[in-house]
């Protein structure tokens, strides 16, 4: 596995690797089983495998968490080493963003709600590295994970207007065996707050349990999560939606017959603020009925 820093060697990777399918996984590090899996899938569907380790600041809000987000390049390394990948790209200091950096790629209507609402610049961020990432790994394909479920509509809304040539591969959520999902966040879960944490789980799950009995009154998807999450004292609750799948609209009154449901939430616990979504389908989208 070759470990390169700079954009002139990953350009030459490419190079050598000329007609090869190549598997892109972007990630910020501080790698868990959510992030091997997407791994695991690429290096099942491609000749070659790439996976980058940046932690974006562009992305990250000014009074968020960059400075303290976890890193240990070496163990991730080591785990990379492990499932077979080609080469990492870890780009140096003023690689990604040198001193007179001054574009964006910005995706406007899918960013609008949801995690958008509350982190104005975040969307911007992450689509400006992608764009970067994209341009410098030129993958067949790039995987990213459901868990955040917004960050898939908004890269593949920004490949197909900005006509990147490659798909756009989506990787279910991986969950500790108590529902949580994973996350490089957790990290910061003390005490009492990680068995607390499961409530996002829960109140996804009481949401769920309602749409397989065939409620499809938005209010009342989410006024389950509401309620499973007011039982926490240790949760509070940035936000809790039911949204369009695709357009990321918020549903209002009842769900149109057949469409399927997007439930998503973002929790603060203590001071680590945790996001999970359930994107369930409807009728019209389960093939066969
Ligand atoms: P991050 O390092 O948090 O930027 O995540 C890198 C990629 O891994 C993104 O596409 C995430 O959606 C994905 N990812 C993070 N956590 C999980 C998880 N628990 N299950 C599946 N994919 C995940």
């Amino acid at each position: 596995m070759e470990v390169v820093s700079d954009i002139a060697s990953v350009r030459a990777l490419r190079r050598h690797y000329g007609d090869a399918t190549l598997g892109f996984v972007p990630t910020m590090g501080y790698l868990h089983e959510g992030h091997l899996e997407l791994v695991r899938r690429a290096r099942r569907e491609n000749d070659r495998v790439a996976v980058s380790i940046f932690v974006n600041p562009t992305q990250f809000g000014p009074t968020e968490d960059l400075s303290r987000y976890p890193r240990d390049l070496e163990r991730d390394l080591a785990l990379l080493r492990g499932e077979g990948v080609d080469f990492v790209f870890a780009p140096g200091d003023g690689v990604i963003y040198p001193p007179d950096f001054q574009s964006s790629a910005l995706v406007r209507g899918v960013t609008q709600p949801l995690e958008g609402a509350r982190r104005p610049t975040h969307f911007e961020g992450v689509t400006t590295v992608v764009a970067k990432l994209f341009n410098i790994v030129r993958p067949t394909r790039a995987y990213f994970g459901q868990k955040d479920a917004q960050q898939v509509v908004v890269v593949r809304q920004m490949a197909r207007d900005l006509n990147f040539d490659l798909d756009v591969i989506v990787c279910p959520t991986v969950r500790e065996p108590d529902g949580l999902a994973m996350s490089s966040r957790n990290k910061y879960l003390e005490g009492d707050q990680r068995r607390a944490a499961t409530v996002l789980n829960r109140a996804l799950r009481a949401a769920e349990r309602l749409w397989n009995e065939d409620t499809r009154d938005s209010e009342a998807l989410r006024a389950a999560m509401r309620d499973t999450l007011a039982a926490e004292p240790l949760a509070r609750v940035d936000y809790v939606s039911a949204a369009d799948p695709q357009t990321l609209a918020e549903y209002e009154g009842a769900i149109p017959a057949g469409a399927g449901v997007l439930l998503s939430m973002a929790v603060f616990i203590g001071r680590t603020r945790l996001i999970d979504n359930f994107n369930l389908a409807g009728a019209a989208e389960q093939p066969g009925e």
